[in-house]
């Protein structure tokens, strides 16, 4: 199997390069390190079953050889992020997501695209199904992700549809784990770094919200299951135990044991209220659900950001 994995510097991305090198996959790992890091794939260069190239696949995207599956994982996706940088977040969605099928047609390859909760919006319907066609302002800050993740999916229905392109979609909920950056600027990194370096901890709005929570390890296992599967409407992956980010930044002063106080600071615009995924279709379909629990999952998780800090420190 030759694999082509767009953002696989990323978070997810490079998790995924991981497994799928331990499944005997040679990978072609394509980032323009935007938001990526040589951090994350470092272990891999040298890997006879790794290739790198750096590349903006918002731009014609040239692969040499065959290819068996193109996984198109490129895009910033924590909120601080595709506010800094709107248009390539818009770019990478439409122009990305065209190209990277593009290649799929033209290989012959499976094409699997990351989508995300965020196509769900500020969500009127709890826990969501993928049947839920969600609540999305368009024009608002956060529209640069949500709606390019939304044409992202259209256009590869369209390309499975219209040019037979044997496709795939997952959409993918909060994901936590090691490889997420310092800054960040999503909530869990955020929290769990404000209390190893006893600083205020920052919630925003009143802390009402709700997310739920997957291990990096649960998702990559789901994707690569979805991969596996004739699935071609989109999926849910994430893992249903829902929490306030309250209690979240609660949980993480008494994981760490630090003496950092929680501070309120103001929502930001279309913040979504709720997020649970539903996830009957993935148990039924996959037979996956996420095995990981919160408190496994931050213990593994807080190992990575001790370290990482203390390297900074050095
Ligand atoms: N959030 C917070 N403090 C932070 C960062 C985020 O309270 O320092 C909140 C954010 O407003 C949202 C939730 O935590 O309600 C999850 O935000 P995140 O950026 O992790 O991702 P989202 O699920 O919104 O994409």
């Amino acid at each position: 199997m030759r694999t082509v994995i767009t953002g696989g510097a990323g978070f997810i991305g490079s998790h995924l390069c991981d497994y799928l090198i331990k499944k005997e996959h040679e990978v072609v790992c394509i980032d323009n390190l935007l938001t990526g890091k040589t951090e994350n794939i470092v272990h891999l260069m040298g890997n006879c079953q790794f290739h790198f190239i750096k590349h903006n696949v918002s731009d014609y995207i040239y692969v040499d050889g065959h290819v068996d599956n193109v996984l198109h994982f490129a895009s910033p996706a924590s909120p601080f992020d595709y506010l800094e940088f709107p248009i390539q977040t818009l770019k990478v969605g439409s122009l990305g997501t065209l190209n990277s099928l593009g290649l799929a047609k033209s290989k012959k390859a499976k094409f699997l695209l990351a989508s995300t909760s965020e196509v769900y919006g500020d969500p009127q319907v709890h826990p969501q199904r993928e049947d839920y066609w969600g609540h999305v302002n368009p024009v608002g800050p956060r529209g640069v992700y949500d709606e390019a993740k939304r044409f992202a999916e259209a256009m590869t229905m369209a390309y499975h549809r219209y040019h037979n392109v044997n496709t795939r979609i997952v959409r993918i909920f909060n994901t936590y784990g090691p490889r997420m950056r310092v800054k960040d600027g999503r909530a869990l990194p955020n929290f769990m770094c404000q209390a190893l370096k006893s600083e205020d901890i920052t919630v925003f709005g009143d802390g009402s919200q709700t997310r739920s929570f997957c291990y990096v390890s649960d998702l990559v296992d789901g994707i690569y299951k979805l991969l596996l599967s004739d699935e071609h409407v989109p999926v849910n992956i994430g893992n249903p135990e829902e929490v306030t980010i309250l209690q979240l930044a609660r949980e993480m002063i008494t994981l760490t044991g630090s003496k950092s106080k929680i501070i309120f600071k103001p929502l930001p615009v279309d913040d979504p209220r709720i997020r649970q995924p539903d996830i009957s279709r993935a148990r039924k379909i996959l037979n996956w659900e996420p095995r990981i629990l919160r408190k496994e999952g931050l213990s593994k998780t807080l190992k990575y950001f001790k370290d990482t800090l203390d390297n900074n420190e050095k």
